[in-house]
């Protein structure tokens, strides 16, 4: 492989906080390596259209603190044809790139690793996702502070749930992965917790509600991740207990996209720091088609394939946590 002197960065897929914290991290670790950088805007379909900026130390000031991403984001269906990954080739050629750093999640590694064996183009990925659930890492960038966002929200509907003797269904993100529901609920003292990869059934969680209004409970909160199965959705699902349940009053409420946003935790901002730091080192040695990830509290490195295709576990001794915890 020829030396690497100048290296791209761009974020990918659905944005999350501690991106702006790895794109620093990325620019200020080419400056002391005395390499150059440079951003590309609107992840892949940037790379196509020629969006690029060159960056230095100084053009990353005042953004380790900001949620979101200075470069933005997309998702291109242009990358996911020849053509389209043809026509970013030749810009990053144009404009003597070595190699890339792409910040996202495994659509976006997925990517990465087709363009590479396209053209044996060095790339390196750094998970940037709040769902936790990429294979190879302990965690991904922004998913700490996605956690401290959900769990600050359900402690302020708490107070309006105990005031009311209410039951509150809150929805947080999770399609296919419970990690934020299950490590949210636990942290903010959740009567259930629904996740995808179990499926309690509506005639336990009836139960489970009876059993701790017996239990002398005036109010409770219910986590539910966006793809649970136990209801159809988190409405139905509400509607149900209610319809079972006459005493209680209950409430619903979507956390959504604020989940997304705000400032990064001191946790992400260390985390994107090291990450962004390792994927420049690793392209510098040479390397390509790894993710940075983080094991142990060490920053680790896991081929793109096996972080693409790999599956993350819930962690079960949490799920016990919580049932005892809810006794
Ligand atoms: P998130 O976790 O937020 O969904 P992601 O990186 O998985 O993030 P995707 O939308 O799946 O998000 O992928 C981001 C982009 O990566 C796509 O818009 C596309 O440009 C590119 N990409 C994904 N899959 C492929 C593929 N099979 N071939 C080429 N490019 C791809």
């Amino acid at each position: 492989m020829n030396k690497v002197n100048k290296i791209a960065v761009l974020t990918s897929g659905g944005d999350s906080p501690g991106m702006n914290a790895a794109i620093r991290s990325v620019v200020r670790a080419c400056a002391y390596y005395n390499i150059e950088s440079v951003g590309i805007y609107r992840g892949y379909q940037g790379m196509i259209e020629g969006d690029f900026k060159e960056l230095n130390a100084r053009s990353v000031n005042n953004i380790i603190n900001k949620g979101g991403t200075i470069l933005k984001t997309a998702r291109s269906e242009e990358f996911r044809t020849v053509e389209g990954r043809k026509k970013a080739f030749e810009n990053l050629k144009k404009k003597n790139i070595d190699a890339f750093v792409v910040i996202g999640g495994d659509g976006s590694f997925t990517g990465a690793e087709i363009f590479n064996e396209e053209f044996n183009f060095p790339v390196i990925g750094i998970p940037g996702t709040i769902d936790n659930d990429i294979f190879g890492t302990n965690f991904t960038l922004g998913y700490d502070t996605a956690l401290n966002t959900a769990v600050e929200a359900i402690d302020k509907i708490r107070d309006t749930a105990s005031s009311h003797n209410r039951l509150f269904f809150v929805e947080v993100m999770g399609r296919d992965v419970g990690h934020i529901a299950l490590n949210v609920g636990v942290g903010a003292g959740a009567e259930e917790i629904l996740i995808p990869e179990e499926d309690l059934g509506l005639d336990r969680l009836l139960e489970s509600l009876k059993k701790s209004r017996k239990s002398g409970k005036t109010s409770s909160i219910v986590v539910v991740a966006e793809g649970d199965k136990t209801g159809e959705n988190v409405f139905e699902l509400a509607k149900y207990v209610e319809e079972n349940m006459p005493n209680y009053e209950v409430r619903v409420s979507v956390l959504g996209h604020m989940q997304r946003g705000g400032a990064p935790s001191c946790f992400d901002r260390v985390l994107a720091s090291r990450m962004g730091v390792k994927a420049v080192e690793v392209l510098l040695e040479g390397k390509s088609n790894f993710m940075v990830g983080i094991h142990d509290n060490e920053i680790t490195l896991t081929s793109l394939d096996l972080a693409i295709k790999g599956e993350t576990k819930i962690n079960t001794e949490l799920i016990k946590v919580s049932d005892i915890m809810t006794t």
